[in-house]
């Protein structure tokens, strides 16, 4: 079989580790399979890199920081080739631009155009180990670009296509998918399938065992993905890459449940707006420059007018909370609001489920279980598969405990 294997920070925490990973590379190899290896930098070092980078410049999307970002990766794919030669195996590490993972110039979050799979598959032809830089690709200028946090996985899934792989595994600390993040909810229960829909909606909603970017290419190029342990031999999660059709058994999750999942995305900060003059475009005139601005406006609520006047509400990123404030008061000679309330440490706290499409009753029975634990709830947003709620973020370990219980996710087949 010819196998994608991407192992990521968490499996590459060390030298230890990586000398786990290539034992376990060595095995498959031993078994006839030809293997591309991805890899991402040391766990820890892509954030390391972005703090010294912040100490001499606020731009968090500059080329200069993606040719620093990139060294993580090459750092990795260069021990690791060594271990594996050291296990007598014939191992080439390759940067993104030498296997030209050919992407688009937006820098920080790339995308990928095309891959050039040849020197791949001479390397295979001749029974080498391909170690693959995740996270990096190159524009057509020779540029350095990185696809994004989270981005070897996406790199992992576009080789896959790019080879039409047999198998594309994704190797971290966690055995699989989990009903929720294991490490917040020890009830979690690990789910042996999952719709790529409804994966994708759980990766953008927080759950990081997956980038949402490779989920949706893997929809989209029809890969299935397979996530593991790299320090067991669990048969793992696998993502399956059809869209859930409407009607018919398809319209339920894989293990036949309303709710699939629940995620949490904790980097949330929420504004709070009061005294807007209630006219038309009033709405537009206060996120046009946040738009501008790039700044990614999520649940947004405007409360019904009252004597004229209106409330509206919404998440930012946290990181974004500072040049939102900033904007809001550059706004305010032209448009004249009241008040403007920053909650800086709030959570998006998100139920998905394929299922929920059909049944009725599902937000309901998460605003009485939050309610019972005396857990408030700020904002809420749904759409077909899931519901949002923001919460203090004091309260989301909490919240995705009671929910998790809720929705009885800790038992199969409910
Ligand atoms: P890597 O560094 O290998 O890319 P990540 O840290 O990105 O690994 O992803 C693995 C982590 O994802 C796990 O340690 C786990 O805490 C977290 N996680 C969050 N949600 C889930 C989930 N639903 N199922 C499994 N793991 C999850
Ligand atoms: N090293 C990159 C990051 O930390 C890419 C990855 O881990 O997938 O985001
Ligand atoms: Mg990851």
């Amino acid at each position: 079989m010819r196998i994608v294997q991407k192992y990521g920070g968490s499996s590459m925490g060390s030298v230890e580790r990586i000398g786990l990973v290539a034992a376990r590379i060595a095995r498959s190899h031993a078994q006839g399979h030809s293997i591309v290896v991805v890899v991402s930098a040391m766990q820890g070092e892509t954030d390391r890199l972005l703090k010294l980078a912040a100490q001499l410049s606020p731009r968090p999307r500059d080329r200069e920081i993606d040719v620093l970002l990139a060294t993580g990766e090459q750092v990795s794919i260069a021990l690791l080739a060594l271990a594996l030669r050291e296990k007598g195996i014939d191992a080439r590490s390759f940067l993104g631009h030498q296997v030209r993972i050919l992407t688009d110039n937006v820098h920080g979050s790339a995308r990928i155009q095309t891959i050039d799979a040849a020197p791949v598959q001479e390397c295979l032809d001749r029974g080498e180990v391909v170690v693959v830089a995740g996270f990096q690709g190159v524009d057509q200028d020779g540029n350095i670009t990185t696809l994004g946090r989270g981005g070897s996985d996406l790199s992992a899934v576009a080789m896959a296509a790019a080879i039409a792989a047999d198998a594309c595994e994704i190797y971290s600390d966690v055995d699989g998918i989990y009903t929720t993040d294991p490490a917040i909810c020890s009830r979690a229960r690990k789910i042996d399938r999952i719709w790529a829909e409804e994966m994708l909606e759980l990766a953008s909603l927080g759950a990081k065992v997956l980038q949402a970017r490779s989920v949706e290419f893997a929809l989209k190029h029809k890969v299935t993905i397979c996530c593991k342990s790299t320090f067991d031999d669990g048969d793992g999660s696998w993502v399956i890459p059809q869209t859930v059709t409407m009607g018919g058994e398809a319209m339920q999750g894989l293990e036949g449940a309303v709710v699939t999942g629940i995620a949490c995305d904790r980097q949330t900060a929420r504004f709070s707006v009061s005294g807007i003059l209630n006219r038309p475009g009033a709405a537009a005139a206060l996120f046009r420059p946040l738009a501008q601005d790039a700044i990614n406006v999520d649940v947004i609520i405007q409360t019904a007018p009252q004597d004229g006047y209106c409330e509206l509400s919404f998440t930012v990123p946290q990181v974004s909370a500072r040049r939102t404030a900033e904007l809001l008061e550059s706004l305010r000679p032209t448009m004249g609001f009241g008040q403007v309330r920053l909650a800086e440490n709030v959570a998006k706290v998100s139920i998905v489920g394929a299922g929920m499409r059909s049944q009725p009753g599902v937000a309901l029975r998460a605003f009485e279980a939050l309610g019972d634990a005396g857990i408030d709830i700020e904002l809420i947003s749904t759409s077909e598969i899931k519901i949002s709620l923001v919460v203090d973020d004091r309260f989301t370990e909490a919240a995705v405990r009671v929910l998790h219980d809720a929705f009885e996710l800790h038992a199969v087949g409910r």
